[in-house]
């Protein structure tokens, strides 16, 4: 039996079976709400592990039941999204959601989202304050403010070590545009956008350069970049 609670909310019936027949399967613990006031009362009566929260709900907004959540837990919160434009993504992303799906999913990708998030979970209570990151052969010593792949040191420009420790505080987590260039730049126009652009490819390339072929930082397009878990060699 897999300890991890998962709070499912969706009001689609089909939806919703295929959810918890899955999570049944591999045998995680469960909780189900089909509507936003439910979701807030069971999120607050049993503080599950993750919550994957449908957007559209029939009494109130997903995106109003990530903002009551967020003002008590920090509980990772996966997003279910039927709309394809990436806006309400954004915005869930913006107010605390952790990551997101697009209906329609495969069970292979929820389980996914669902590995990701408690690994990062575990991950987030291992190394609370710790001053030293380390993620497959990255290695960021907070301290000294400095970056290595294995035991080379990145030679990073400011803002690159800002994105990077930036990235990976969140490891797991999607960061949008916004979020990012508001924590570097501490303000967000189209321009710092567009240099957020540029710097991730450098420093994606000084990731690389040292001939380390790990795929740590993953681009989402039109929302933003996630630092990925790199398994250890
Ligand atoms: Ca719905």
């Amino acid at each position: 039996m897999n300890n991890t609670l998962v709070l499912v909310v969706e009001d689609d019936v089909p939806v919703m079976n295929l959810m918890t027949t899955t999570l049944k399967t591999h045998e995680y613990r469960f909780l189900t709400a089909k509507s936003g006031t439910e979701a807030i009362m069971l999120a607050s009566s049993h503080n599950p592990d993750v919550v994957f929260l449908d957007l559209g709900l029939p009494d109130i907004d997903g995106l109003e039941v990530i903002k009551r959540i967020r003002s008590w837990s920090n509980m990772p919160i996966i997003v279910i999204s039927a709309r394809s434009e990436d806006s309400d993504k954004i915005e869930a992303l913006d107010l605390g959601a952790d990551d997101y799906l697009t209906k329609p999913f495969s069970v292979e990708e929820l389980l996914a989202r669902l590995r990701v998030t408690v690994r990062r979970l575990s991950i987030m209570t291992a190394s609370n304050d710790s001053a030293l990151y380390i993620n497959g052969k990255l290695k960021i010593d907070y301290s000294a403010m400095c970056a290595y792949i294995g035991d080379e040191e990145l030679k990073l420009t400011p803002i690159e070590y800002k994105l990077l420790c930036l990235l990976a505080k969140n490891t797991g987590k999607v960061l949008t545009h916004t979020f990012i260039t508001q924590n570097v730049w501490g303000r967000v126009s189209e321009s710092d956008v567009a240099s957020l652009r540029v710097f991730m490819v450098t420093l994606r390339k000084k990731l690389e350069s040292s001939g380390d072929r790990n795929q740590y930082i993953q681009t989402h397009v039109g929302i933003g970049y996630r630092m990925l878990r790199v398994d250890e060699q």
